[in-house]
């Protein structure tokens, strides 16, 4: 349960005062974010915690070569087959494609230099993104809509390193319109239920508040996510933009399951749904 914190919400100010740039952007985002925003001022204080990767993003392959890059980096050599992502934290992805390539076991052991690596990759393939990828429709006016929202703490909870999670978002301009300071990353665990923990500790430390299972509320692509809501303490929208369909993800026990974020109207119901089911 979500226990009384610190803050003081009667205060008007909310969670995200300073994290924007200039008037003009308030502006903006508040124009943008009127659609839904009756709904969501209903809402009791909440955590979201988003994938990034099919939920927010197509990162148009970029993400496979990236992880490529890193194994080049780490071993001198190329791997042979594509990695297997889906859900998986970036440490888990590197570990299989070492194995998948005979790597020896003490070369993968070492997760600072795996993280190294991968941020390197990243650094380079990030130019490729905006022409490759894109923010998946009605990403960034849900976003928007959640950030004018004062009982809301708005962060990711992803497979990604912390370094490369930032540079797809920024490189669609949505790295602003969340707290990255409080994500929980593949660089906190290999273990992805355990990032909700982590992603829980941040926002504890910084806004003094604790969010328990049904003040938290993961939104992902793949039935890891929800795998990670469940085994992690939180509840889940599923958003059928990634590889599995709205049955799948529904058979894997979703709290919820939208077809996209399209309709900021429904998202917007939803959420309250889920988080205000008893
Ligand atoms: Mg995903």
């Amino acid at each position: 349960m979500c226990s009384p914190g610190a803050r003081d919400h009667g205060d008007g100010v909310g969670y995200h005062t300073g994290m924007l740039g200039s008037d003009r952007d308030h502006e903006r985002i508040e124009g943008m974010a009127a659609v839904g925003v009756g709904v969501l001022d209903q809402l009791p204080k909440t955590l979201v915690l988003w994938d990034v990767d099919h939920t927010l993003i197509e990162n148009g392959g970029v993400s496979k070569a990236t992880y490529s890059l890193a194994f080049e980096l780490l071993t001198g050599r190329l791997p042979s087959g594509r990695p297997v992502t889906d859900g998986r934290t970036d440490f888990q992805i590197m570990r299989e494609l070492f194995s998948a390539n005979s790597v020896a076991p003490d070369r993968c052991a070492d997760l600072g230099r795996i993280e190294q690596a991968l941020a390197e990759a990243m650094k380079r393939n990030a130019p490729l993104l905006p022409d490759r990828g894109y923010a998946l429709p009605g990403a960034a006016d849900a976003l928007r809509a959640l950030l004018s929202v004062p009982a809301v703490v708005q962060s990711v909870l992803t497979g990604n390193i912390e370094a490369n999670a930032w540079a797809k978002l920024h490189a669609f301009d949505l790295d602003r319109l969340v707290d990255l300071g409080v994500g929980g990353y593949g660089s906190d665990s290999i273990v992805r239920s355990e990032l909700v923990d982590a992603a829980r500790e941040k926002v504890r430390l910084k806004y003094g508040e604790k969010f328990g299972a049904t003040s938290t509320i993961l939104i992902g692509d793949t039935p890891r996510d929800i795998e990670a809501a469940r085994n992690g303490g939180a509840k889940i929208i599923a958003v059928a933009t990634g590889a599995s369909d709205v049955s799948t993800l529904q058979a894997a026990g979703a709290d919820a399951v939208i077809e996209s974020l399209v309709d900021l109207d429904r998202f917007s119901s939803v959420l309250l749904e889920v988080r205000t089911r008893a």
